[in-house]
């Protein structure tokens, strides 16, 4: 095995939401060279942003670290904020989910609480006990939003798993659903077919609540489209 080596892993419960529900995975390698980033994008229909263990590098949004906390590599975030910009102009479907949605909004250029219980008094916890096959808070979704449309639902029960979130919302994006103690938990972009991301954990919840396989299914379904 690798040791200390660099190694790629991402949890299977991505590969098999994407599977189970009718599409064909592929990992995507954190290439450096822009126009191999590009060209690998001319073989996808569409784009999960997967969640992370550790934080973007707050100098992406202007700030300091103030805290810390392990910071992903400079390879992975420049890497996955660049998806972000070209499925902006690609108008490709992406979805991101927490640390997910995090780059989303820091590419589109917002900023994040890089610490919500030091920064957010008052705050619910948003790291759970329990195991995030169960929910933990509910969420508001936005009226007339892509994420209302998906889920066809005013409320919604979802597990958490963060301790960061959205601070300033990027100004090309939209707040689609909010926590009871203010915390942002969806963001989604008007001006595309389907960029969404939010802050909870689908993938832990897809197979025993139908309006979280909605979100799986949504980007699927968007990402037909770009084939067709
Ligand atoms: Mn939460």
């Amino acid at each position: 095995m690798g040791g200390h080596e660099p190694t790629y892993f991402l949890r299977a419960r991505y590969i098999r939401a994407v599977e189970e529900l009718g599409g064909i995975p592929l990992i995507l390698p954190l290439v450096a060279d822009p126009s191999a980033r590009r060209r690998l994008l001319d073989h996808v229909d569409g784009l999960l942003l997967t969640g992370s263990g550790p934080d973007l590098p707050p100098n992406l949004y202007g700030e300091r670290q103030r805290y810390k906390f392990p910071l992903v590599s400079e390879r992975r975030a420049s890497f996955e904020l660049e998806l972000v910009l070209q499925a902006r102009i690609r108008d490709l479907p992406l979805l991101g989910i927490c640390g997910g949605m995090q780059t989303v909004n820091v590419a589109c250029g917002g900023s994040l609480y890089q610490d919500i219980p030091a920064q957010v008094p008052g705050a619910l916890d948003h790291r759970q006990k329990a195991k995030a096959v169960h929910v933990a808070h509910p969420v508001t979704v936005s009226p007339k939003s892509l994420l209302n449309k998906v889920v066809a639902r005013r409320t919604l029960m979802v597990n958490s798993s963060h301790h960061q979130s959205v601070k300033t919302v990027a100004p090309p994006l939209k707040v689609s659903a909010m926590a009871p103690d203010g915390i942002i938990e969806a963001i989604e972009s008007p001006a595309h077919r389907f960029l969404l991301a939010i802050q909870w954990h689908p993938e832990f919840l897809f197979e025993r609540h139908a309006v979280h396989r909605r979100l799986f299914e949504a980007l699927l379904q968007a990402a037909r489209r770009t084939r067709s």
